[in-house]
């Protein structure tokens, strides 16, 4: 494998500046690769051969005149299929979208291509969102590039295993109830989900309106506070976009990787451990506590008691916001279209389309949420859900009153093999256990790998959570403890990620 592909984003935004590589080099070296262990890893859906030549074309003309955009100038990326891209298939991973090319970019994407970085293709990932595996896409799942009969997490398992077998050095994700960290922990990378309201929901394909958020998938934290630089701030197509200067996350990630976390206080959240919670994930975490302390953090237990209730709350909201969300996929405006013999109503084909293009776990979810929103069972399912987001909303105002940051593991265990949960929703929908109150809340949070925690070897990830709007404080912290275990490591622990060699 080059060496360029091994590289983190901010080293190759360095070596552009320097003019030691060309945005060319660097984006045929992401391909090639891409050609080279996609077929056993499947992280895309589409790869944009030359869309991301043309981009790195003219990145290096603009570096050559000396008008490069910023640092990640010519820097390429990889964006979930969750996002749209004019010209470019989107498909959120389901039937449903196939042959669609949307008219539009997501302004997520607008400020990629405005920043210049070239975009690789678009990832796998579970049928508009809904999983913890990326086994529901309707196109085959991802697998793990730590071991390919594991699954990669979800619902962005595209997006991480991307970056994890080095098809691509950033990547976009997004989290509706954990879809970037959960991916993050079981591949080795870093996933940040944002406040809420801090990067633009426009040209995002809805799941649940008030929960998802898009963020970073990178290799460093340094990687996403620049990328999260990039694609953040306001946005007046969002009417949910927060209209505020945001600090530099870059520099809060710079200024973390001093590793002094002195004055910084750390609450581990009691019920986010503990029983069902797989040892070797419990050891890590431990082990990433002891080092914040060691850093200098305070750290003190904090009980956040409406969090057992958050997958409960989430599977009713998540559910009904998607039910409504989905119902505009009816054959006439998107993609597919069924038309069964003989002289069918326009029911009739809606019906068709719908049965075709959706897969069970779509069906399963437009039905608990069409039912949890029926007039007689609104208050019971719908009312309740809502009462109880407002309490884990309090956990942690009540909790950041006296600490700073929130942490705990970012997924109960490591990658379980593909299949293993397929059949068993509950099974699947408990991956999401701690990542899913900070959607609730919308409050930011962070994935950053913590070890290896079972006997197969295998990553496990560590969360921060911050207030909303205090983003600078995940990358900060994050940072820290990346510092601490690069030196621990000697590197990243994706250099250990063992297999996918092709040379
Ligand atoms: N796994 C969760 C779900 O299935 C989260 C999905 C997401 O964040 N998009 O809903």
């Amino acid at each position: 494998m080059t060496e360029i592909v091994r590289s983190t984003a901010a080293a190759l935004a360095e070596r552009l500046a320097a003019g030691e590589v060309t945005s060319t080099e660097l984006t045929e070296a992401h391909l090639d690769r891409i050609d080279a262990v996609d077929g056993a890893v499947h992280a895309f859906l589409h790869v944009d051969r030359d869309g991301a030549l043309a981009d790195a074309a003219e990145s290096d003309a603009r570096r050559a005149r000396g008008e490069a955009r910023g640092p990640l100038d010519g820097v390429p990326i990889a964006v979930k299929d969750v996002l749209t891209t004019r010209g470019l298939p989107t498909t959120c991973g389901s039937r449903i979208l196939e042959g669609w090319i949307p008219p539009y970019d997501a302004t997520v994407v607008t400020r990629l291509r405005e920043a210049g970085l070239p975009i690789l293709g678009k990832t796998n990932m579970d049928e508009f969102a809904m999983g913890s595996s990326t086994e529901h896409s309707a196109y085959g799942p991802t697998r793990n590039p730590w071991d390919l009969d594991r699954i990669p997490g979800g619902s962005g398992g595209g997006s991480a295993a991307a970056v994890a077998a080095f098809e691509a050095p950033l990547a976009i994700g997004t989290d509706t109830g954990g879809s970037i960290r959960q991916p993050g922990a079981v591949t080795g990378t870093v996933g940040v989900k944002p406040t809420y309201g801090g990067v633009s929901r426009y040209g995002l394909v809805a799941l649940a309106n008030s929960l998802d958020q898009a963020g970073p998938v990178t290799r460093t934290v340094l990687d996403a506070a620049m990328l999260h630089d990039v694609i953040g701030g306001h946005d007046p197509r969002d009417s949910t976009s927060i209209a505020q200067e945001w600090p530099s996350f870059t520099e809060a990630a710079r200024a973390g990787s001093t590793g002094d976390m002195t004055g910084v206080k750390v609450g581990v959240i009691t019920e986010l451990a503990g029983e069902g919670w797989q040892p070797g994930v419990m050891a890590r975490f431990q082990e990433s506590v002891d080092l914040l302390v060691k850093a200098g953090a305070e750290v003190v237990e904090v009980s956040c008691p409406s969090f057992v209730h958050a997958l409960a709350a989430y599977y009713l909201i998540l559910p009904a916001e998607a039910s409504s969300n989905l119902a505009k996929f009816d054959a006439m405006r998107f993609g597919l279209r069924v038309v069964p013999d003989g002289d069918p109503s326009a029911e009739e084909v809606m019906r068709a389309t719908r049965d075709a293009g959706f897969g069970d776990e779509v069906k399963r979810r437009i039905i608990l949420g069409t039912y949890a929103l029926s007039s007689g069972y609104y208050d019971a399912y719908y009312g309740q859900a809502q009462k109880i987001r407002t309490l884990i909303s309090r956990d942690f105002d009540a909790a950041f009153g006296s600490v700073d940051v929130l942490v705990s593991p970012t997924a109960p265990t490591t990658a379980f093999r593909l299949g293993e949960k397929l059949d068993d929703p509950m099974a699947m929908y408990l991956n999401d256990l701690a990542t899913i109150p900070a959607n609730l809340a919308g409050v930011p949070g962070i994935s950053v790998p913590n070890g290896l925690a079972d006997e197969d070897g295998l990553p496990s990830g560590f969360q921060v959570l911050a207030p909303a709007l205090a983003d600078d404080r995940v990358y900060r912290v994050g940072a820290a403890l990346e510092a601490m275990y690069a030196e621990q490591w000697g590197g990243l622990l994706l250099d250990r990620a063992p297999g996918l060699e092709t040379e």
